[in-house]
């Protein structure tokens, strides 16, 4: 398969007085090309300090200590996805690849404050945060921040940015777009800020966009129109998107495949069919039945699952998930981690689970799970 980002047994440690906080222990996983990749947990389970350790920003005293993250730049090319069927030509000349391969990066290579990791960070991978105002300048005009992006990224002619600008106001949801484009951030309501940002990022047609839970302080309707907005310029852009969430509901509405995480660990990974047809981890299972219904409990977090994530600082022997596990089995599960495991002999799902112990390695299967 064609992935954009490969990401090989990583670990990222946060030492603290109290002991070392291991916030990822042994993720692997791709993030196919032109597609969107869901990474669903709750929080504590290591999905945000993932998205930072591909962009080399683990926050200090944070540092990834082992693992790999390769990077192949480049939209998605003919045949290669959904994504491409649309407008490929214009695919391709909004990343800038003029359909010569480009070389793969080793990103846990370069040097985080170095050049090409800040060249790949602003052209090439943007990440939208649930707080906007990290990535909004307070000294120029919402419209002015996102033309530029446009003239950079799409059409050197700046009328045409402008009104691409305001359309893409549009888009986001702003009602009054034309207004909006010539208010400054601090003009904004905080939901305001928020759109005025996923409209400049999306705006920027990165080969991979990285959003963490960006519409989780948005109303219902917002957060639907962005969803819905992000699939359609992931559609004419080619673009790979890899959308943080806690919420099955916007898995379902969003992605095409999926990654469950669990205190730093990847449990199970499929497409998104069979996470909610075909889920095997008891934790995707308790995560499916803590959807809210339709208007009901929207934004309550998964605490219908029984007990909570354990403290960071305590190891728990096993099986991770094993305290909170109704199919727990003792003597087997609060000892031995279970090792990811191909589900019937299938590449793309796999899970960690003593009910699964199936005897073929998972194809991203932890080269050296030390446990
Ligand atoms: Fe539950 Fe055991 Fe599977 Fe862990 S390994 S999820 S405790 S059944
Ligand atoms: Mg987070």
């Amino acid at each position: 398969t064609d992935a954009v980002v490969s990401v090989r047994d990583l670990h990222v440690e946060f030492p603290t007085q109290l002991g070392v906080v291991r916030a990822l222990n042994g993720v692997s996983f791709d993030v196919p090309r032109g597609r969107v990749l869901g990474v669903v947990g709750e929080s504590g389970s290591g999905k945000s300090v993932t998205a930072r350790a591909i962009l080399q920003i683990v926050e200090r005293p944070g540092r990834i200590t082992s693992g790999d993250i390769l990077f192949r730049p480049g939209a998605a090319k003919e045949g290669g996805g959904r994504a491409t069927r649309r407008n490929r030509g214009r695919a391709a000349a909004a990343n800038g690849d003029a359909g010569g391969e480009r070389e793969a990066v080793e990103l846990t290579a370069l040097d985080p404050r170095g050049d090409q990791i800040r060249s790949i960070r602003g052209q090439e991978i943007s990440m939208i945060f649930q707080e906007p105002m990290t990535s909004l300048n307070p000294v120029y005009t919402v419209g002015d921040q996102i033309s530029e992006a446009i003239l950079l990224h799409q059409t050197p002619d700046r009328a045409e940015a402008n009104k691409r600008a305001v359309e893409m106001l549009r888009r986001v949801g702003m009602p009054n777009p034309d207004r909006i484009a010539k208010s400054y951030p601090h003009q904004l309501s905080g939901g305001m800020r928020q759109r005025a940002m996923i409209a400049m990022a999306l705006s920027c047609t990165p080969t991979l966009l990285i959003a963490d839970e960006p519409t989780t302080a948005l109303d219902v309707t917002t957060e639907a129109q962005i969803l819905e907005l992000m699939r359609e310029l992931q559609d004419e852009f080619g673009m790979s998107i890899m959308f943080i969430t806690h919420s099955m509901g916007v898995v379902a509405q969003l992605c095409d495949e999926v990654v469950v995480m669990y205190l730093g660990r990847i449990v199970e990974r499929a497409p998104v069919e069979d996470i909610f047809y075909n889920p095997k981890h008891p934790y995707t299972v308790s995560l499916l039945r803590s959807i809210p219904r339709i208007g009901v409990n929207r934004g309550v977090p998964l605490e219908v699952i029984k007990g909570s994530v354990p403290d960071p600082y305590s190891t728990v022997p096993g099986c991770q998930f094993h305290p909170r596990c109704p199919s727990a089995m003792k003597g087997l599960c609060d000892t031995v981690v279970p090792q990811e495991t191909a589900v019937d002999g299938r590449t793309d799902h796999s899970v960690r689970c003593h009910l699964y112990p199936g005897s073929t390695p998972a194809e991203t299967a932890s080269a050296g799970a030390s446990e």
